[in-house]
């Protein structure tokens, strides 16, 4: 199971670097076409490449902007508890409970 977890991430990973490169590729090969105008073929495929591309921005930014929010509230968090355990118990300060 957790071998075709990593198989099929490895696969996702591929194709998502696939779409940028070629994406990217298409963009500056085809930079400066013969346009025939308003309905350019290459222009609206370069315009949906482009789309394509930022909402793939879009996605990255939304991902490290949680991931960066989700880490800063752990360590808040975890210093927070860190500070508050400064209790004092007798196991702490060792105490021998002998009778
Ligand atoms: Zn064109």
């Amino acid at each position: 199971m957790k071998t075709k977890k990593r198989i099929l991430s490895l696969i996702l990973c591929i194709i998502f670097i696939m779409i940028l490169v070629f994406s990217s590729a298409f963009i500056l090969t085809h930079e400066h076409h013969n346009c025939t105008g308003a309905d350019c073929p290459v222009c609206a495929q370069i315009q949906a490449v482009v789309n394509i591309l930022n909402s793939i921005k879009a996605v990255i930014v939304l991902l490290f902007s949680f991931g960066g929010l989700f880490v800063f509230t752990c360590k808040k968090v975890l210093n927070e508890h860190d500070k508050n355990d400064s209790c004092e118990s007798p196991f702490k300060l060792k105490v021998k409970l002998s009778i």
